[in-house]
């Protein structure tokens, strides 16, 4: 059963309440939620609910209805986020598992960690001890395996997962092993689930051969039962009559358990086609679907693999994929996980750490040092959310009154990091902060994010579209939304300086003839209800944030992205020289702005942002090749005369915000 606590409950009160369920032989659970906390109760004999309700601070007793009890909705309500050393599976993420079906070498396993990691994913994975269906088949590494597993896995800066299947092998795995994964065929192993349990750490739950999902959850509940808290699920396909598959993916599972449970969902695409080839398109299915991850199968040389080299991706291919899914991945309203980041100084104490080899320990460091990222606005902003989305909500975010006021956080040491909105894809550039980032020599663009943006009309409780009479909003919302609006001719529209401002106004009035376009999440905040979600004209309405910090302060070694600004000297020729020196180092201006120069009528500066080719193996550039690119811009430019020619507003990875 479900126990809601009263809010301003003593702790007395509280004890009494725990010490009466555990002496009537119940499980405790505490779960302090944003509004609410709770005591979630489980086990094996039943109480009256009526004798728990009448306890002092109480507020309400809940029985769970489903047979899984900690597993299920009603148990907890907000999403459960699995940490395993800063990398989070749940949330707004889509986290990558990558890594060959089977350990085989050192090299071999070397080779995996240093290939995924370089396209993107988060840990690695590699089975040790094989659950092979013929018994002369491979049977995996053992104890040797899980070793070099971890040694590739810090060696990348990436956990590793292996699979567990006897409880026999405990001893020797559970020191090198971040997440135990226990595969389809010992998903009814309840002595094993209890084990592996009991050991308390995170746990990727594969779906049996033929389970159905009530049952996948009441192994998850025997795990949960046992002492993890961190449970994830993994639909890897079940048996059905189709032969053209390997398995059938059962992706219909994900929004079924979305609504059962609070666990993450993850997809193994591999395991379920069996081929290669089939691959990355089900594992954007799995995006699609709101999957919070992927586990995917990719080995170096597939051709030469000792088990499921058919389903291995190539490193090329994977590299792809991960492409597909970034691209992907803000329409469903996710962004994709990355490594987390060191900063240099912080966590890595100045050492010598190249990006693709920062050990797990330096990595951790850097989780546990808070992060503040300042945004323009209130809460339920839109930049709010991008922060929320790129750090999995791990980040405190900063509320300041403007863009400047963003600028100056982060410059004041109020905040690490700033989050600005620079391209809108519907209304174009937002200029303000291209003349911000022009003016603050101080500040670098170290990361950028994309998001959807949704709009909702939202008013207070009692509220309809037929009450309305006058909408509030940021004028840029308001033109996203001109088609929805042109349907309502009679509404008064009023522009505020803030989506949010808009819904903090609307619900401070609490006049239901009013309503603002803003967030789903502004609702939530200021206690709106939305009329109407999806109201922008173009559903393709997404905005690009540059994520910002004092300069020299984080470090990208390969960056893949650059953002810069030149100015040219006033002859004919001068930029198609700039752009010719782009073209000659192969970098790719994927987009070029002129601002006028102030006090300088009628002379412009140019902003670029610039990448490599999307060419196979070639999305990452050193810095050394941008700089002599852009330092051979610079000497043009001064030959001519002209000050200050090139500045750098950033070297980074548009994919990942790491040392
Ligand atoms: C595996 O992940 O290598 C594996 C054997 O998976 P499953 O248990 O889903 O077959
Ligand atoms: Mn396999």
């Amino acid at each position: 059963m479900v126990i809601v606590l009263e809010s301003n409950i003593r702790d007395e009160d509280k004890q009494r309440i725990r010490r009466f369920l555990e002496k009537n032989s119940l499980r405790v659970n505490e779960i302090a939620g944003e509004e609410e906390t709770i005591f979630g109760a489980v086990g094996k004999v039943g109480i009256d609910p009526r004798d728990v309700e009448i306890l002092p601070g109480v507020q309400r007793v809940i029985p769970i209805s489903k047979p899984y009890k900690m597993a299920s909705r009603e148990f907890k309500r907000d999403n459960t986020v699995v940490d395993v050393r800063g990398v989070k599976i749940g949330g707004h993420r889509v986290s990558v598992i990558a890594g060959p079906c089977a350990v085989e070498s050192a090299e071999q396993i070397m080779e995996s960690a240093a290939r995924v990691a370089e396209s993107g994913a988060v840990m690695l994975r590699g089975g040790a001890y094989k659950p092979r269906t013929s018994p002369y088949a491979f049977q995996g590494m053992g104890e040797e395996g899980v070793r070099i597993l971890r040694e590739a896995g810090d060696a990348y800066g990436l956990p590793v997962v292996t699979e567990i299947v006897s409880s026999e092998h405990i001893p020797v795995m559970k020191d090198y092993v971040d997440v135990f994964q226990i595969g389809a065929r010992n998903m009814q192993n309840f002595e094993l689930l209890k084990k592996v349990g009991a050991l308390a750490k995170p746990v990727i739950l594969k779906r049996g051969l033929s389970a159905t999902i009530e049952e996948w959850l009441m192994a998850a509940e025997y795990l949960l039962a046992s002492g993890t808290e961190d449970v994830i699920l993994c639909e890897r396909g079940i048996r059905t009559y189709e032969k053209a598959t390997r398995n059938t993916l059962d992706l219909s599972a994900i929004p079924v358990l979305r609504s059962l449970t609070h666990l993450p969902i993850i997809v193994d695409p591999s395991h379920a086609v069996g081929v290669r080839d089939k691959v990355p398109p089900m594992a954007l299915a799995g995006v699609a679907a709101g999957a919070d991850g992927l586990i995917v199968e990719v080995h170096p040389c597939p051709d030469c693999a000792m088990s499921d080299g058919a389903q291995s991706l190539y490193p090329e291919q994977f590299e792809k994929m991960m492409r597909d899914i970034e691209v992907l991945a803000p329409v469903v309203g996710r962004s994709v996980s990355h490594r987390p980041m060191a900063r240099s100084g912080h966590a890595t104490g100045g050492a010598e750490l190249s990006a693709n080899r920062a050990s797990v320990a330096d990595l951790r460091g850097a989780a546990e040092t808070p992060v503040i990222c300042a945004y323009s606005g209130g809460r339920g902003a839109y930049a709010e959310i991008a922060i929320q989305r790129f750090w999995d909500n791990g980040a405190t975010a900063l509320s300041t009154a403007n863009f400047r006021e963003v600028l100056n956080a982060v410059l004041g040491g109020g905040a690490a990091f700033g989050m600005l909105p620079i391209e809108n894809s519907l209304a174009g550039s937002v200029y303000e902060n291209y003349d911000n980032l022009t003016r603050c020599e101080d500040i670098e663009i170290v990361g950028e994010v994309t998001i959807r943006i949704e709009h909702s009309l939202l008013a207070c409780k009692d509220a309809t579209v037929d009450t309305i009479a006058s909408v509030y909003s940021h004028p840029q919302a308001l033109s996203q939304c001109d088609e929805f609006l042109a349907g309502k001719p009679h509404w008064k529209h009023i522009e505020t300086a803030s989506t949010s401002g808009a819904a903090e106004l609307v619900a401070a009035e609490g006049d239901p003839t009013r309503a603002a376009i803003a967030s789903e999440s502004a609702a939530e905040i200021y206690g709106l209800k939305a009329l109407k979600s999806g109201i922008e004209t173009n559903p393709r309405n997404y905005t690009r944030f540059v994520i910002v910090a004092r300069a020299g302060e984080v470090r990208c070694e390969t960056p893949n992205h650059a953002s810069v600004i030149f100015t040219t000297a006033n002859q004919p020729g001068s930029l198609h020289d700039a752009l010719g020196i782009l073209k000659k180092h192969g970098l790719n201006l994927t987009k070029l702005e002129s601002r006028p120069i102030q006090g300088e009528p009628w002379r412009y500066r140019f902003y670029a942002n610039l990448t490599l080719p999307e060419g196979v193996g070639k999305s990452v550039v050193s810095a050394e090749h941008l700089r002599t690119a852009l330092a051979e811009m610079e000497k043009i430019s001064q030959d001519n005369g002209v000050v200050q020619g090139v500045r750098v507003l950033g070297l980074y990875n548009s994919k990942e915000l790491s040392n």
